[in-house]
C-alpha cells in the first residue's frame, strides 16, 4: 500500500499488514458466515471460535497453564487501575505500589481511592529515567512491604521509555503487572505473576479490548459485593461473555497473535526483532551524543518507546515535521518528558526502524 507512513505512534499503534488484509477481505463476509464481524452475534458459533482462538494463542504464545484465566474486558486499562485493587485489596490489607513513571502513578493513585496503598519506589527525582536496582546501577532500592496483598509495577513506561527486562523480586507477594505498552514483545514466565493486564492498542490488536490473565485462586479473594463487572470472577465464569464483549478488538488480537504464532514463529523470535530494531536506534543516541540525549538511563532503556531530546526546541520541531516529510510520523514525545519518542512495537518493520535511523543521523549531522 504505497501511501502508508511509518508510524511511531505510542498508541493506538501499527499493525501487522497482513492482519489489516486479512481483516479487509474478511470486512464485508466472512467465509462461511455470510456477514460481517462487525454484524454477527458474539453467542454465534463463528464468535465463539474467534474467541477461543484467541484465548488459546496467548496460552500458546506465553504458556499460561490453566491456573490462570485469560479475560478479555473493556474500560481499558486505567478500569484495571481501580479493579485491581477493588479485587485483590481486601479491607484489612496494604498493596505495595512503584511509581517507575507516569503510568505508575496513576495506577498508584486510583489504587489509593480503593484502599491502603504504599509508595515502595519513586524516581520522579529525577524525571523517571531509571528504574530500581537491581533494574539499574544507581537506581536506588524498592521498600517492599512482605506482607502486602500485591506488589504492583509498570513492566514498561510508554511515556518515559524505561523498561524492566525481568520481574522484580518480590518475596513471595504476588506480582501484578500494568505491561500495556509492551504486552507479547518477549516470552513471560507467567508462573512468576498473580496478574498482568494490557490494553490492546499497542501490541495486541485495537483500542477497545483490555488482555487481563490472572491466577484463578487469587480472584477468589473479590469481594463478592462488587458490581457484577467489577469482579474478575464474572468474567471468569463467562468466559468473558457475561455481556457483550468487543468482538472486533478479539477478531484483530486473534489475528495479531495468529501473525505471532505463523509468521514471526513464537515470541522468542519476537524478542530478537525487537532487540534488533531498538538496537539501532539505541546505537545512534551514543554515537550522537552531543547531538541527541536519551531520556532513559542506558541500562533501562525501553525496546518499545524510545525516547531522547534535542538540542533545543526549535529543532525538535524541525526533526519531527522533516521526519513527517519523509513518511515518518507521530514522533513528537509526549510533553512530560519533551523531545522525541519513537515508539517501536512488535508491528512496526524493520525497514521502518531503518528509515528512522538514516534520518537521524543525516540530521544530525545536517543540524549538529
Ligand atoms: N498503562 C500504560 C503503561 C499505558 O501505556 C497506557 C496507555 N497509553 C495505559 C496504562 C492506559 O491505557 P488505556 O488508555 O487503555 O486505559
Amino acid at each position: 500500500v504505497e501511501d502508508r507512513v511509518y508510524n511511531f505512534s505510542a498508541g493506538p499503534a501499527v499493525l501487522p499488514l497482513s492482519v489489516l488484509e486479512r481483516a479487509r477481505e474478511e470486512l464485508l463476509c466472512m467465509p462461511g458466515v455470510g456477514a460481517s464481524i462487525l454484524e454477527i452475534s458474539h453467542r454465534s458459533k463463528a464468535f465463539l471460535e474467534i474467541i477461543e482462538t484467541a484465548e488459546a494463542n496467548l496460552r500458546k504464545l506465553l504458556g499460561i497453564s490453566d491456573d490462570y484465566a485469560v479475560l478479555f474486558l473493556q474500560g481499558g486499562s486505567r478500569l484495571q487501575f481501580s479493579m485491581v485493587p477493588m479485587n485483590l485489596l481486601g479491607a484489612d490489607q496494604s498493596a505495595d505500589y512503584m511509581v517507575t513513571g507516569s503510568w505508575g502513578k496513576k495506577a498508584l493513585e486510583e489504587a489509593a481511592k480503593v484502599g491502603k496503598t504504599r509508595k515502595v519506589y519513586d524516581a520522579k527525582e529525577t524525571n523517571y529515567d531509571r528504574l530500581p536496582e537491581p533494574f539499574c546501577a544507581d537506581g536506588g532500592t524498592m521498600d517492599l512491604d512482605p506482607q502486602a496483598a500485591y506488589l504492583h509495577y509498570t513492566s514498561n513506561e510508554t511515556i518515559q521509555g524505561v523498561q524492566f527486562s525481568a520481574e522484580p523480586e518480590t518475596q513471595g507477594v504476588p506480582l501484578v503487572c500494568d505491561a500495556s505498552s509492551e504486552f507479547l514483545y518477549k516470552p513471560l514466565d507467567i508462573d512468576k505473576y498473580g496478574l498482568i493486564y494490557a490494553c490492546a492498542q499497542k501490541n495486541a490488536g485495537p483500542a477497545g479490548v483490555t488482555i487481563v490473565v490472572v491466577r484463578k485462586d487469587l480472584a477468589e479473594r473479590a469481594d463478592p459485593n462488587l458490581g457484577v463487572y467489577l469482579n474478575f470472577n464474572t468474567h471468569i465464569a463467562s468466559g468473558s461473555m457475561d455481556n457483550t464483549p468487543p468482538t472486533f478488538a478479539i477478531y484483530i488480537n486473534k489475528l495479531v497473535t495468529d501473525w505471532l504464532l505463523s509468521e514471526v514463529g513464537g515470541l522468542e523470535a519476537m524478542h530478537s526483532r525487537n532487540a534488533e530494531k531498538a538496537k539501532l536506534l539505541y546505537d545512534v543516541l551514543d554515537q550522537n551524543a552531543e547531538f541527541y540525549q536519551g531520556h532513559a538511563r542506558p541500562d533501562c532503556r525501553s525496546l518499545m518507546n524510545v525516547t531522547f531530546r534535542l538540542p533545543s526546541d526549535e529543532l525538535t520541531t524541525k526533526f519531527d515535521a522533516e521526519a513527517k516529510q519523509n513518511g515518518m510520523t507521530d514522533l513528537k514525545g509526549h510533553r512530560s518528558v519533551g523531545g522525541i519518542r519513537a515508539s517501536i512495537y512488535n508491528a512496526m518493520p524493520l525497514a521502518g526502524v531503518e528509515t528512522l535511523r538514516d534520518f537521524m543521523v543525516d540530521f544530525a549531522k545536517k543540524n549538529g
